[in-house]
C-alpha cells in the first residue's frame, strides 16, 4: 500500500469505524461463537503472494466481527467500562504514524515531554497533592495497565526494603530478606495485586475487609503486628479506591498513618474510580491520598481515552528510578537527568506515544466535557438503582457510589446464577457476577459512552422478563 492507496483505504477504514460505532447497538453485545471458530474461517498459513484490500476488507465482517464482544455497545454492562472516543482514535493514528519508541528523552523528546505535562494536567484535575507533580521529586508516567503500575510499585518498594534490611542485618542475604517480606492488601483487592506479589516473589497477606468491604486501619495494623512478631518484614501495602467486585473504598485516612508508622510503602489502586475524582463531589473519596507513595488510575477505563493508558504518580520518583537503573552506553544521552528517561520508570524498554491521546481528549472535550461524561454515567447508575429498588423481588446489595450497581434476586445463589446465565444466553445485554463474603450478586456497570436512560430501562426490562420466567 503506497501513500496514494493509504489515503483512499484509510478513509474507507474511518467510514467503517464510524459506521461500526454509530450502529453498534444493533449487534449482540456478547459474542456467541465457540472456541476455535476463527481457525475454520482463514487458512492455516500466511499467503505467499500479496492479496488486495478488496479481498481483505470483507473479512472484517466475515471473520472478525462474529467473535467480537462489543464493549462499546450501550447494552454492554459487564466488568468496568473501557473508554473509546474519536479524538483518542485520531491521536492513536498519529502515534502509529510517528511510531517512535520513546524510552529516553532523546529517543523522541516530544514523547517524553508531552507525557510529563499531561501527567501534571491530570494530577491537577484530580487535585492530587503537589508532591506528585513534576519539577520536584515527584512525577507521573503512563503505563499500559493498572497491573503493571502495581507491579512496578511493588518492585520499587521491594528494592528499597531489601537495601534497608541489609543495613540493619548485614549478615542476611538478599534471598533471606526476600523470604521475609510481606505485602498487604484487602481481601477485596483486584487479583493483580496477588499476581504482583507472585511475580515479585514476596508473601501477600489479604487483610479481612469489614462488613462494608473496606480494609480498615486497625485490621491492617493487627496483621502487621502479627507478622512482625513472627519475624517477617512488612514492606508494601495496596489500598483500593473502587474495588472491582462491589466498588468499595478503603479509607486512606486510616491506612496511611499505619503505613507511615510502620515504614510500609503505600500504593493506591484507583483503576476505575480514579477518573471520577475530577468531579469535586467525588473527591472526598480521595481523602488521605497525601499518605500514598504512589497512586494509579486508568484513564482508559472512564476518561474517554482508548486502551491502553494507565496513569501512575510517584511522590519520589527516585523510588523507582534507583530501583531499576541500568545504563548501557547505547541508551545514554547528553541531557540525562534534565528530564525523565521513562525507561527507568517501567518494566519494558520500549513505550508508545500514549500521551498524545490524553492531549487530544483533554483539548477536544475540556475538563467540563469529561466531568459531564462521568456525571452522566453516575446518574444512569442511580436510575438503574431506583428501578431495582421498586421491584420487591430484588435487592441492591452495595451502596451505589459511581457507575456500578450490585444487586440480586431475593432468592438463593443457584437462582441468581441461573438468572445471570439466562441473561447472557438471551444476549440482549451482557453482565458479569461477583461475590463477597459468600454472597453472590450481579454487577450492572454503565459502560459505553453512548449509554442513555432508554438503555437503562431496556436492560431492566430484559432482567425483569428473565427473572419472571425463572420465578
Ligand atoms: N485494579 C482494579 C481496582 C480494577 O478494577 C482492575 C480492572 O478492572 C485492575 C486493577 C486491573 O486493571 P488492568 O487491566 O489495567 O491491569
Amino acid at each position: 500500500m503506497d501513500a496514494k492507496e493509504f489515503r483512499r483505504r484509510g478513509k474507507e477504514m474511518v467510514d467503517y469505524v464510524a459506521d461500526y460505532l454509530e450502529n453498534i447497538q444493533t449487534r449482540r453485545p456478547l459474542s456467541d461463537v465457540q472456541p476455535g471458530y476463527l481457525r475454520q474461517l482463514i487458512p492455516g498459513e500466511a499467503p505467499q503472494d500479496p492479496e488486495s484490500w478488496d479481498q481483505l476488507f470483507p473479512d472484517i465482517e466475515r471473520v472478525i466481527m462474529p467473535g467480537v464482544t462489543h464493549w462499546h455497545s450501550p447494552h454492554f454492562h459487564a466488568y468496568f467500562p473501557t473508554s473509546n472516543s474519536y479524538p483518542a482514535i485520531c491521536a492513536d493514528i498519529l502515534s502509529d504514524a510517528i511510531g517512535c519508541i520513546g524510552f529516553s528523552w532523546i529517543a523522541s523528546p516530544a514523547c517524553t515531554e508531552l507525557e510529563v505535562v499531561m501527567m501534571d494536567w491530570l494530577a491537577k484535575m484530580l487535585e492530587l497533592p503537589d508532591q506528585f507533580l513534576s519539577g520536584g521529586k515527584g512525577g507521573g508516567v503512563i503505563h499500559g495497565t493498572a497491573s503493571e503500575a502495581t507491579l512496578v510499585a511493588l518492585l520499587a518498594a521491594r528494592s528499597h526494603a531489601v537495601n534497608k534490611a541489609k543495613e540493619c542485618h548485614p549478615d542476611m542475604t538478599d534471598a533471606q530478606i526476600l523470604g521475609k517480606l510481606v505485602a498487604y492488601t484487602s481481601d477485596q483487592a483486584h487479583s493483580s495485586v496477588e499476581r504482583a506479589c507472585l511475580l515479585g516473589a514476596v508473601k501477600c497477606r489479604l487483610v479481612k475487609s469489614d462488613e462494608n468491604e473496606k480494609m480498615r486501619g486497625d485490621a491492617l495494623q493487627e496483621a502487621i503486628e502479627e507478622d512482625k512478631q513472627n519475624g517477617l518484614i512488612p514492606f508494601f501495602c495496596v489500598a483500593t479506591l473502587g474495588t472491582t467486585g462491589c466498588l468499595s473504598f478503603d479509607p486512606l485516612i486510616e491506612i496511611g498513618p499505619v503505613c507511615q508508622k510502620e515504614n510500609v510503602y503505600m500504593h493506591v489502586d484507583a483503576a476505575y474510580a480514579g477518573s471520577s475524582f475530577i468531579c469535586e463531589e467525588f473527591r472526598p473519596l480521595l481523602n488521605g491520598v497525601e499518605f500514598a507513595d504512589s497512586f494509579n488510575f486508568n484513564p482508559h477505563k472512564w476518561m474517554l481515552v482508548n486502551f491502553d493508558c494507565s496513569a501512575m504518580w510517584f511522590k519520589d520518583s527516585s523510588d523507582v528510578v534507583d530501583a531499576f537503573n541500568v545504563d548501557p552506553l547505547y541508551l545514554k544521552h547528553e541531557n540525562q537527568g534534565a528530564v525523565p528517561d521513562y525507561r527507568h520508570w517501567q518494566i519494558p524498554l520500549g513505550r508508545r506515544f500514549r500521551s498524545l491521546k490524553i492531549w487530544f481528549v483533554l483539548r477536544l472535550y475540556g475538563v467540563k466535557g469529561i466531568q459531564d461524561h462521568i456525571r452522566k454515567h453516575v446518574r444512569l447508575a442511580h436510575e438503574f438503582e431506583e428501578l431495582v429498588k421498586k421491584n420487591s423481588a430484588f435487592e441492591v446489595t452495595h451502596e451505589v457510589t459511581l457507575g456500578l450497581v450490585c444487586f440480586r434476586l431475593k432468592a438463593d445463589r443457584a437462582t441468581n446464577e441461573t438468572l445471570l446465565q439466562n441473561i447472557n444466553k438471551d444476549g440482549r445485554i451482557h453482565m458479569v457476577p461477583s461475590e463477597s463474603k459468600g454472597k453472590y450478586f450481579l454487577r450492572f456497570a454503565v459502560c459505553a459512552a453512548s449509554t442513555e436512560s432508554k438503555d437503562i430501562t431496556f436492560a431492566w426490562e430484559v432482567i425483569q422478563e428473565l427473572a419472571d420466567q425463572l420465578m
